[in-house]
């Protein structure tokens, strides 16, 4: 039976924590590995709000892999900002760009179509970095989520999907098992193979900070997931992800094999949870999720200069001679974002 890894690292040197992680989880050799580090980048956010991954976790795993002779990447991609900021912009704001040392990437640029028959979701696209790459590194925030109780490893997964068709996945499945069934098949196509969390300082679902001084990585995201809902204070059942990869026999506790102490952060608070819970957030998340659906990208053709870039990055080859067909559209903004000429923008359409 494989067992797996989970180390609690508390109080430590951040940069010997990180070298530790990697001796006991990651391969003996690095050098030349060509390794995508991806953090929780959320949206555009001070690190002090304790909502995107601290960006001293960042910069010690990138030294420490440049160290090694990696050849490193760092990248994420949230969904478009109402404010039109790009995602250099957010990532600047999260401490991100100079934490990567220039290394930063929109990973939601380039994707590729995956096929799956048996999945709920059958097609899906995934970012090339994250499918190319010979190691992944996910560094996931630990946070409360009104959806999904909290949102850990197999959340911070769902970044490997291109920007807006999040939202668009979201809106196809707004019943939090079924969404919850889709996070699972998202993280099997291409788990990440290092995850480190990040629960140095962080906020509940209160408002309230705390500052557990905590790193919990693993070679499983269940696993991790399973513990970070421990450390909360919740049974990791109700956490619909972790609940299902048990049903499912994906996942068991019982291969859990630690290496620290597991601890309760206490006075932890995450979301109510009520009899009818479930039914109420997910009437508001369709509400919310066809809102939102209705912003669809729009060519502005007096500053467009015919360049096709639009047309070669759109995955369901929707944009045809500056033409978008609607019908056809996912939502996911790779237009948006590799425009050149900002000749496309979102705007709300009634169609
Ligand atoms: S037109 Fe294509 S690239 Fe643009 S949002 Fe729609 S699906 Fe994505
Ligand atoms: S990428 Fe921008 S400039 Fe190029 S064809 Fe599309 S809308 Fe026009």
């Amino acid at each position: 039976m494989i067992k797996h890894k989970v180390l609690i690292k508390e109080d430590e040197n951040l940069e010997a924590a990180i070298a530790g992680i990697f001796q006991t989880l990651g391969p003996a050799k690095l050098r030349k590995k060509r390794i995508l580090v991806k953090p929780n980048m959320l949206r555009s956010a001070n690190p002090d709000d304790c909502v995107v991954t601290d960006p001293r976790l960042l910069r010690a795993t990138v030294d420490f892999l440049l160290e090694s002779g990696a050849e490193v990447v760092v990248g994420d991609n949230p969904m478009p900002d109402s404010r039109n900021m790009n995602e250099l912009e957010v990532a600047q704001s999260c401490g991100f760009t100079d934490a990567a040392m220039g290394r930063f990437r929109n990973i939601g640029r380039y994707s590729k179509k995956i096929v799956r028959k048996a999945n709920l979701l059958k097609e899906l696209y995934i970012s090339r970095e994250v499918l190319d790459c010979d190691l992944l590194v996910s560094l996931p925030k630990f946070k409360t989520h009104e959806l999904t109780i909290m949102t850990i490893a197999i959340k911070n997964h769902f970044g490997v999907i291109p920007g807006g068709q999040k939202l668009y996945i979201h809106s196809l499945f707004p019943k939090i098992n079924d969404f919850s069934k889709v996070l699972l098949e998202i993280y099997q196509t291409r788990p990440p193979e290092i995850i480190i969390v990040d629960c140095l300082n962080i906020v509940d679902a209160r408002g309230k900070k705390f500052s557990p001084g905590r790193l919990i990585a693993g070679d499983n995201g269940h696993a991790v997931d399973y513990t970070c809902a421990l450390m909360a204070g919740v049974s990791p059942y109700h956490i619909p992800t972790v609940r299902i990869a048990r049903d499912e026999k994906i996942f068991s506790p019982d291969n859990i094999e630690y290496h620290g102490v597991v601890k309760n952060i206490d006075g932890y608070t995450l979301p109510f949870t009520f009899p009818l819970r479930n039914t109420i957030v997910e009437l508001f998340a369709r509400f919310f999720y066809q809102i939102l659906l209705k912003r669809v990208p729009v060519i502005n053709h007096a500053r467009c200069t015919r360049c096709s870039s639009c047309e070669n990055v759109c995955p369901p080859r929707a944009i045809r001679k500056q033409q978008i067909d609607y019908g056809a559209c996912i939502k996911c903004y790779c237009c948006l974002e590799i425009c050149p000429n900002q000749a496309i923008r979102i705007k709300y359409k009634t169609i």
